[in-house]
Formats: structure tokens, sequence, C-alpha cells
């Protein structure tokens, strides 16, 4: 079974969407296998987010993930890692669908409620990053 890393952001958690969200998932037909909320810190997104550290809004990014508490979660099943990517929307607000998380939530593309591992790959290195 494949296994992804879903991580809520602060905005989903201030603007009390959390459970839309997590049933948007469960309705889907996967499995939440671990869940926790913590805060992150600037040294976790530099490894998280390593692929951004030179884009200018990479300071606002931080900023903004470190407002507030988040909620980590392992997602099992089918091709999980592109299934949630597709439920998720792209990362631009304005690019997503309605009927997306993204689509039907977001209103800027650094505050856009969820991340998902984009490759198997990356999901391991995350469920380790964040789950030991
Ligand atoms: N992001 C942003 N501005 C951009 C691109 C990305 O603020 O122009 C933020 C946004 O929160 C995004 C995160 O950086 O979700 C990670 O970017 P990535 O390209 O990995 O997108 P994702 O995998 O989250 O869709
Ligand atoms: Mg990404």
């Amino acid at each position: 079974m494949e296994r992804t890393y879903i991580m809520l952001k602060p905005d989903a958690v201030k603007r009390k969407v959390i459970g839309n969200i997590i049933s948007r998932i469960e309705s889907k037909g996967y499995s939440i296998t671990s869940m926790k909320m913590f805060n992150l810190d600037e040294a976790i997104l530099k490894d998280h987010y390593s692929h951004l550290i030179d884009k200018p809004f990479f300071p606002d990014l931080v900023a903004f993930m470190t407002s507030g508490p988040v909620i980590g979660m392992i997602v099992e099943g089918d091709d999980v890692v592109v299934g949630m990517r597709n439920l998720m929307g792209p990362t631009k607000w304005v690019e997503a669908m309605p009927g997306t998380i993204r689509g039907d939530f977001a209103n800027s593309t650094t505050e856009n409620l969820i991340h998902g591992s984009d490759s198997v790959e990356n999901a391991n290195i995350e469920i380790k990053r964040f789950f030991g």
C-alpha cells in the first residue's frame, strides 16, 4: 500500500476547515494512519522547502508556515501520492478548479491550505522527517 505525507497548513486550522478537508480524504477511500498537531520552525522548513530557499517569497512562506499549528498526517491508499495531489489541486489558487481543496478554499498561492508529497520518493523522506 502506498503512503504519502499530508500537512494541513496554519490557514486550514485558523479557518476551521480541517474537518472538511479530512472528510474529503476519508470520502475518497484513503486511510489516515498517523496524525498529529504541532508547530514548525525555520530549520525544518529549510529542509522541507529546500527547493524554494532562493525564491523571493521564501521569507513570507516561513512566516506563514510558522504562524500557527499544522496537522501532519500519513495517508495510505492505492496510488495515494498522485491521488492526493489531484484532490488538492495545483499550487496556484487561480489554476485550482472548483471541487479540489485548493479550488474550493484558497485565495492565495502561499496560503493554500494543504501540503502533499509530490513523489513516492519524497513521501518516504517527508514521513521520516515529520514522524521519525
Ligand atoms: N508557494 C508560494 N509562492 C509560489 C509558489 C509556492 O508561496 O509562487 C508556497 C505555497 O504555499 C506552496 C509551497 O510554497 O504550497 C510549496 O511550493 P511547491 O512548488 O512545492 O508547491 P506544492 O507542492 O505545495 O503544490
Ligand atoms: Mg511541493
